[in-house]
């Protein structure tokens, strides 16, 4: 299974900027930005996706509104797969179902189209996840839920950087497996 070693992850992790307080006092943000407009980082980030997902077994790529929009797209094109996007409420303009999720205060929800995936073969489609950043996995698991719910399997949920500290990955690995870029302890 195609990993990066330590040197190649302090690469890419020297390419992503903390934000302090942002959106909100005590939260550091890890703002990707930064590695998306370094080309060279950016394409060492797809390529080693590419080259550890060219042989697993799947048609779909969904990525998470929004950053998770930039990998799965760059990654469907370079893997020759489809994409299916993951969006926050009302984006979306045919016919969605939706799955909510708990926030530290309140309730958020997103949707996927109805019709995302072929359904014309006779196994359900396979489906690899995408996303920046997991932090608590609210987010996640409500994917991983809604893709259960529309019947397709997650091969892999993929992030470029698990905060390992908020354990939002444990309950999500007992059922999917997990791959992150970079941990963060
Ligand atoms: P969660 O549902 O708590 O796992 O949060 C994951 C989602 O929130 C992802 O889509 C991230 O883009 C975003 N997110 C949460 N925390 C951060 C953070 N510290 N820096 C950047 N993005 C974050």
């Amino acid at each position: 299974m195609v990993v990066l070693n330590e040197k190649e992850k302090e690469y890419i992790s020297s390419k992503i900027r903390d934000v302090h307080d942002f959106p909100k006092p005590g939260i550091i943000f890890k703002d990707i930005t930064t590695l998306l407009n370094d080309k060279e980082a950016f394409n060492f980030l797809i390529e080693h996706l590419t080259q550890r997902y060219k042989s697993f077994d799947f048609e779909f790529i969904t990525g998470i509104e929004s950053r998770g929009f930039i990998l799965a797209g760059a990654l469907a094109a370079t893997l020759n797969k489809a994409f299916v996007p993951i969006r926050k409420p009302k984006k979306l303009p045919y016919t969605t179902i939706s799955e909510k999720y708990s926030l530290e205060y309140g309730i958020d929800e997103i949707e996927i189209h109805i019709d995302a995936f072929d359904k014309s073969s006779q196994r359900p489609p396979k489906v690899l996840l995408i996303d920046d950043l997991i932090a608590t996995g609210g987010t996640a698991k409500a994917a991983i839920r809604l893709l259960k719910k529309i019947h397709v399997e997650c091969v892999e949920a993929c992030f470029l950087i698990n905060l390992k500290f908020l354990k939002g990955d444990v309950e999500i690995a007992q059922s999917t497996p997990i791959y992150s870029v970079l941990e963060i302890f």
